[in-house]
């Protein structure tokens, strides 16, 4: 049967256009053919203020992002590493009592990750030698036919494309994943991430910050630029109430907030919120369709794993595919080597997603009981090495089953 194309990727968000320069670059995937739909596809490079839209990129990841030339690409000035993590319970005080503290130093590693704004590190990947040999086509998903020999994509402006593959990289909200018929299990938190930009008296030298409140965590993440951006979960409805506060009743209660570890702050930038939640697709594949990124998984932001999690998938099934190359596209969509990065990934992915529920329920809670054995739970975990590299070699994406590509770089 006649296709356009061996692998069709739908969304090119950083994880899709991920997946496409990773197929495109594999020795073992050369010369299959790789098409991206977008729906909204960037056309220029960004300009202009750092973006609200920021994430903490993993050493792992900066490695995945290397192979393809993506992170080559990222200007040293839209790249802040941050060398210290810094975590405490709303009872404690930061680097005392109740607190965790990991610092690359302890791990010989020059930082524990970057903070880069999505969409210059999205126009990064785009811009990547192998992204030249990727189809971009522009478009909206709206119909989908997995078929024995084929997969038929129809796009809202009635255009259809057939492949041999379909992956679903189009977020949480994901429509191939529904038109595929898989589900996910998972709940609203009730609370949103509200975001913006400050600048503090204090300096945030390099640290990621992030107190947990009963409302839920406060992160403050170092810009280059000295500034810091903060994601604030909040319940819903106080998320809202500060949307729309004045400029500075917000910088007054992100500085009570913070226990005036940054003494005074001022809001720099403009503000947004996004609602959380948590949803886990209940397959990760079926024949000749298969799920990365937020289309797989979505997960609260207070570990900041998100994207970093959908790069180890693509670079996970591009593993997975490769070692079957030798059958031929046709073998690319055959259930039995889809079900093996099923496996790999959704093991990984569920211990991640668990791990992170159960923080945000531990932390996001009032109860006094909690608040002493939280305290005491922090100063255990900060005492003790094993625990600590164990944390930390998950946190920057270096442990567990990792990709290839993330140990030797190919
Ligand atoms: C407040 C906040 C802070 C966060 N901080 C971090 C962090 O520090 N570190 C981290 O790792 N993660 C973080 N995350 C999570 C991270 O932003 C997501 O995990 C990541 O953006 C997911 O990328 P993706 O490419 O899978 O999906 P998306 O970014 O959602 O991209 C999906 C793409 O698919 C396209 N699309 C959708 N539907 C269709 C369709 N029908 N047809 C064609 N195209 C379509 C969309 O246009 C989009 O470009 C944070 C999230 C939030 C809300």
């Amino acid at each position: 049967m006649r296709t356009d194309f061996d692998i069709l990727i739908i969304g090119g968000g950083m994880v899709g256009a991920c997946l496409a320069a990773l197929c495109a670059e594999d020795r073992k995937l050369h010369g299959l053919r790789i098409g991206l739909l977008e729906g909204h596809p960037p056309t220029s490079a960004p300009q202009g203020d750092v973006d609200l839209r920021v994430s903490a990129v993993s050493r792992g990841s900066q490695r995945i992002l290397q192979a393809i030339e993506a992170w080559q690409r990222l200007a040293p000035e839209h790249l802040s590493a941050y060398s210290d993590m810094v975590v405490w319970d709303a009872s404690g005080r930061p680097r005392g009592p109740g607190s965790l503290h990991f610092a690359a130093s302890e791990l010989g590693e020059p930082n524990l990750g970057h903070i880069v704004e999505n969409r210059r590190l999205q126009w990064a990947i785009y811009e990547c030698a192998a992204f030249r040999n990727v189809t971009l086509l522009q478009g909206e998903l709206s119909e989908l036919t997995l078929g024995d020999e084929l997969a038929v994509a129809k796009l809202a402006d009635g255009r259809q494309v057939r492949a041999v593959l379909v992956a679903g990289a189009d977020g949480a909200a994901s429509a191939s994943r529904r038109l595929a018929g898989i589900e996910t299990s998972g709940w609203d938190y009730e609370q949103s991430g509200l975001v913006t930009h400050v600048r503090t008296e204090h300096p945030h030298q390099h640290t990621a910050w992030q107190r947990f409140l009963p409302g839920g965590p406060l992160a403050f993440l170092p810009l280059a630029d000295a500034r810091s951006s903060i994601v604030w979960t909040l319940p819903r409805q106080r998320a809202a109430e500060l949307l729309k506060c004045p400029t500075a009743e917000l910088a007054k209660e992100i500085a009570t907030a913070m226990d005036g570890v940054f003494g005074s702050v001022e809001i720099v930038g403009p503000r947004a919120s996004f609602p959380l939640s948590l949803a886990h697709a209940r397959r990760y594949c079926k024949p000749r369709f298969v799920l990365v990124g937020d289309a797989a998984h979505s997960v609260h932001p207070l570990a900041g794993q998100g994207v970093n999690l959908g790069f180890m998938d693509s670079a996970a099934l591009v593993e997975v595919l490769a070692a079957s190359a030798d059958g031929g596209a046709a073998a690319l969509a055959e259930l039995r080597v889809l079900r093996r990065y099923e496996r790999w990934r959704r093991s990984e992915n569920l211990l991640a997603l668990g791990l992170i529920d159960t923080l945000n329920r531990l932390f996001s809670n009032a109860s006094g009981v909690l608040m002493q054995v939280r305290g005491f739970g922090l100063s255990l975990v900060d005492n003790s090495r094993t625990v600590k590299r164990l944390l930390m070699g998950r946190a920057l994406g270096t442990a567990g089953e990792v990709p290839r590509i993330v140990l030797h770089g190919s």
